[in-house]
């Protein structure tokens, strides 16, 4: 299918999105391919993002809209890009898409309440459970239910299963446990890959806690924890026991700029807790944040956010280097050591939650780009661009205008791809 000014977007998050956009609205045709059951990426489990710190409803919902109304781009999720062949200007792509396993014609589009499954809710980053015939969130594009065929073949032996799947159909909604995945093979002219980045697991960072001590959380996690879709509405408690956080520490730099982990500094983590502290504050105006850092990186005009909430006496910055995090076991109290880089004496201080502020790791380094020619740094990201046009946090850590400007560019190289031919 397709072929000559066709542009293949990987990645649907906002990078892949905007390149989606631009090229088809500059007159090509586009398939774009995401991997999870709908679009968005990181961008749609945010609760604010720069630089206006706007809900990621305000950027998505357009781009939702330019993609539905613009009959050029062809949207497949669950789907990844195996294989590709050619040279710029004609390349053979193949895509395999996993089934959603359920067809929904209730009309609703809402999770399946009554479903006897449940499965981890990956939107949230496993902070809550969602129900295993599910819409990922509520403005999902697109805005389909999605089935957990694992979970609910194990379901499938209990006795009310059959019941349950009646139950199902007489609402208008079809589950198929037996769907195939689908192979498809594509011609086009050029290809922009934005499959972003992946938050560095914080499991490998041995002495900081987390992944022990349900307290010491992730700056993704904390995102949805101030999200008023999130696992709490929106409310900043601790995940132990749903108390109100009064008292949170953010640690800066974990597993960042370290030869053991991520050397590089992923740019915009610095930011991410300054602006989660505004989170906290705004939430509980009582309560404390302490941000303790290596050095504050507030790049370009950020810089005048950094002065806002260093003016918030109840923000405090400390330069230090935490190297420890444990638990107090009966009040679930996190405890955090390290050493005060500018007096030199010792931290030892006691928070209601932490948060760690972990790095962008490029989902390259993880799954390369599955053509021949492509060249990456020692870090996994993409540092050629022959035909095969990287996008966003595939080629380095950036901020979301950054990555609108630079998947922008994508685009455009694309679009001399196709010219002429
Ligand atoms: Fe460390 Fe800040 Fe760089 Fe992130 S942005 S790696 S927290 S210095």
């Amino acid at each position: 299918m397709a072929g000559e000014k066709t542009v293949l977007v990987v990645g649907g998050g906002i990078s892949g999105i905007t390149a989606a956009v631009e090229a088809a609205e500059a007159g090509c045709k586009v398939i774009l391919v995401e991997k999870l059951p709908y679009l968005g990426g990181r961008v749609a489990r945010m609760n604010k993002y720069f630089p206006k710190l706007c809900p990621p409803t305000c950027g998505l919902e357009i781009n939702f809209k330019r993609i539905k109304r613009n009959p050029d781009i062809t949207v497949y999720t669950l789907a990844n890009v195996e294989n590709i062949s050619g040279a710029p200007g004609a390349y053979t792509a193949t895509i395999k898409i996993t089934p959603r396993y359920v067809e929904d014609h209730s009309g609703t589009s809402k999770c399946v309440e009554d479903c006897p499954a449940s499965i981890p809710n990956e939107f949230n980053y496993g902070m809550d459970m969602t129900k295993a015939i599910y819409l990922p969130y509520e403005m999902a594009y697109p805005m389909n239910l999605v089935a957990d065929a694992d979970a609910l073949r194990k379901a499938k032996v209990s006795q009310d299963f059959g019941a349950f799947v009646e139950s199902l159909q007489a609402k208008g909604i079809r589950l198929d446990l037996d769907a195939k995945p689908e192979s498809l093979t594509v011609q086009v002219s050029s290809i922009v890959w934005a499959t972003g980045w992946v938050p560095y697991d914080a499991t490998k960072l041995d002495t900081l806690g987390f992944g022990k001590y349900p307290n010491v959380i992730t700056n993704v996690m904390m995102e949805r924890l101030a999200s008023p879709n999130g696992p709490t509405g929106g409310q900043i408690v601790r995940p132990s026991d749903g108390k109100k956080v009064y008292n949170l520490a953010f640690v800066q730099c974990a597993g960042s700029r370290d030869e053991n982990h991520l050397p590089y500094c992923s740019s915009i983590c610095c930011l991410a807790s300054l602006k989660q502290a505004t989170y906290l504050r705004d939430y509980n105006p009582d309560a404390e944040a302490h941000i303790f850092y290596i050095d504050l990186r507030a790049y370009g005009r950020f810089e005048y956010f950094f002065d806002r909430v260093r003016n918030d006496d109840k923000i405090r910055l400390t330069k230090g280097k935490i190297v420890n995090i444990y638990e107090d076991p009966v009040t679930r109290d996190v405890i955090v050591e390290g050493e005060d880089i500018l007096s030199g004496s010792r931290i030892r201080s006691t928070f209601d939650m932490v948060v760690l502020a972990t790095g962008m790791q490029p989902t390259t380094s993880l799954e390369k780009v599955p053509a021949q020619g492509i060249q990456y740094d020692d870090y996994g990201f993409v540092i050629s661009d022959t035909g095969i046009h990287a996008a966003g946090v595939t080629k380095r850590p950036m901020d979301v205008g950054t990555c609108l400007q630079d998947s922008t560019g994508a685009a455009l190289k694309a679009l001399q791809d196709t010219v002429g031919r």
